[in-house]
């Protein structure tokens, strides 16, 4: 696309797709958590409102100053119990923010599992005796949240600012893929972990291309992304998914066709078959039962021997998209985050979006 069309399609469209500010991002959902620690860091206060079953709303501080700085949630069926001092309190939800009502830091924690820090406003629910924490954060602080999570540590600035346009497009096309919340924090919708710090490269990559976004037909693209390819990227129709929107195009993949990682699996007769026929959603199926490793991508070639069938493939993840190896090397042989992502989402156009 010449410079001058590029600008054209820029200023048709930056009025044209929506933007929320906001993301709601379901955590820790992968642990099904029934106990979480709710926990302030200093220097900030932690202001909880819940509606205590039969007794109406109640507010509570948590504050380290004040000696009080955690509380502990557990659940019974759909309501919450919450340990407030030496109380426990029995409440249907909980809202937890700043003094201000606005986005503050806390700690969530699943004792012995995991803890992580976020900046945002909370909200937990109980869901047929599972805990449901839901996270209210600024969009560009979950594009730098996931650009740090789903980045290796080497990568360049310009495949990170890929990156985050890719994934800030992802959270503006908002694609309803859960009940509760708009987006969870593993790879079925886009991994995310804690906010990296300001002076980092993912942060810095969201700051650099702050509000653009993949835009295809005046809408948004819920732009998809992979580990690694085979030397070439996918089509959703070549791994049996659909597309609504964006059709994608299967991009030539140079770092990939040159250095594929390549992985050798041994699977049952009928999975293969399964594998074959169903594609993508087999495989997700198979990783879900058997862990994410199970069967890393679905370009692979099937032969039998003695035992059965092993499968020779080579990448890593559906393979539709951006290429993250791909982008890497493009980057390191000096592209700039605009190239990247013209050669692995062909006819889309960059664009700021109008704010809901
Ligand atoms: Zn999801
Ligand atoms: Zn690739």
């Amino acid at each position: 696309m010449s410079f001058g069309i590029r600008l054209f399609a820029y200023i048709l469209l930056v009025t044209q797709v929506a933007c929320a500010q906001d993301v709601r991002v379901g955590v820790l959902g992968l642990f099904h958590p029934h106990q979480i620690t709710m926990k302030t860091v200093p220097g900030q206060a932690l202001v909880i409102k819940t509606e205590i079953v039969q007794a109406g709303e109640k507010t509570f501080v948590l504050e380290r100053s004040s000696g009080k700085d955690a509380t502990e949630i557990t659940v019974s069926g759909d309501d919450l119990i919450l340990q407030i001092g030496s109380q426990l309190v029995r409440a249907s939800d909980l809202h937890a923010s700043s003094r201000s009502n606005g986005v503050t830091d806390f700690v969530l924690a699943i004792p012995g599992k995991i803890s992580r820090r976020y900046h945002g406003v909370l909200e937990v629910k109980a869901v047929a005796g599972i805990l449901v924490p839901v996270v209210q954060m600024d969009l560009e602080t979950a594009v730098a949240s996931v650009v740090q999570a789903e980045s290796a540590p080497d990568t360049l600035l310009e495949a990170l600012k890929a990156q985050a346009v890719a994934t800030r497009s992802y959270f503006t096309a908002d694609q309803g893929r859960h009940h509760d919340f708009d987006f969870c924090d593993t790879t079925h919708c886009q991994f995310l972990r804690e906010p990296p710090p300001p002076e980092s490269n993912a942060s810095r990559a969201a700051f650099a291309t702050r509000g653009l976004v993949l835009a295809y037909h005046d809408r948004a693209v819920a732009a998809m992304f992979t580990r690694s390819c085979d030397g070439r990227t996918r089509t959703p129709q070549e791994v049996g998914l659909s597309s609504h929107g964006y059709p994608y195009f299967s991009a030539v993949c140079e770092y990939c066709r040159r250095h594929p990682s390549h992985w050798v699996r041994r699977v049952s007769q009928a999975e293969a078959l399964d594998l074959r026929q169903h594609g993508e959603a087999s495989r997700l199926d198979m990783d879900r039962r058997l862990g994410w490793e199970a069967l890393p991508s679905n370009n692979f070639i099937a032969r039998s021997d003695a035992k059965g069938i092993v499968l020779e493939g080579a990448g890593e993840g559906h393979g539709i998209g951006l290429c993250q190896a791909g982008a890497k090397a493009m980057a390191q042989s000096g592209a700039t985050f605009r190239e990247i992502l013209e050669h692995y989402y062909p006819n889309t156009a960059l664009v700021t979006p109008s704010k809901k």
